[in-house]
């Protein structure tokens, strides 16, 4: 486990799909639930860090792909927390419509041949959805809900503005040396997601943390705003 600043943390080991954990507020706020087999290393860092997994309030989704909500139903299952996402996004978590996918047209190249075929994921209900500006003062004295579709139709991001974190999910891929945009293949509409991008920007974070790499805390204003208007987003 590692602190982020108090209050904010993520799990390490997990071989993708980055998974946070907020304990500030009423109980404790998972952010995204990374693959299948990985709710057993989340489960034992929790409680390493002092917790009961039935801590575990809200799981709160940015996106339903299966690297984002592979161990959701584990999760839901050994916490009873509630599941949070957005109105787009609810569908394809409780497994009534398959993975939204790019059209093969918008594709070139290998993210043609990567493009995967249906995915539909086993039914978790989602207690509550999320609206673009909500603010939800029961994580971290007060997280908002930022709309950043592109990525995935529904896909959010969550803004603490008192620290100024953004937890962005797949707008971004943080893989050092550099950022990226996510990979086109697994990309539901890249224009509106680098719109996305530019208003993650906009919102000056001190803090970044990504569905993918490390968080970024020094010059980060700067450096996502730089990649941002290299992508043609400012
Ligand atoms: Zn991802």
């Amino acid at each position: 486990m590692h602190r982020i600043i108090p209050g904010l943390y993520t799990f390490t080991g997990l071989p993708v799909g980055r998974v946070y954990l907020i304990t500030e507020g009423e109980g404790l706020t998972l952010i995204d639930a990374s693959v299948s087999f990985a709710a057993g290393t989340i489960l034992r860092q929790i409680t390493k860090l002092g917790f009961a997994p039935s801590d575990v309030r809200r799981i709160l989704i940015t996106h339903a792909h299966p690297d984002h909500v592979g161990a959701l139903a584990a999760l839901v299952d050994a916490t009873g927390a509630e599941v949070w996402s957005s109105r787009l996004e609810r569908p394809v978590i409780e497994g009534a419509i398959p993975v939204p996918m790019p059209p093969l047209d918008d594709l070139r190249g290998v993210a043609r041949l990567m493009r995967p075929g249906q995915t539909f994921f086993p039914r978790v209900a989602v207690a509550r959805e999320l609206h673009d500006g909500e603010m939800l003062p029961e994580v971290f004295g007060g997280l908002q809900v930022i709309a950043t579709p592109g990525h995935a139709p529904g896909h959010l991001a969550f803004w603490h503005a008192e620290q100024r974190v953004i937890i962005m999910g797949d707008v971004i891929m943080n893989f050092p040396p550099r950022m990226r945009l996510p990979f086109a293949a697994f990309t539901y509409d890249m224009a509106e997601n680098i719109r996305s991008l530019g208003r993650v920007v906009r919102l000056a974070p001190q803090i970044a943390c990504f569905g993918h790499g490390k968080p970024i805390t020094v010059n980060t204003t700067e450096r996502i705003g730089a990649f941002a208007r290299k992508m043609g987003a400012a």
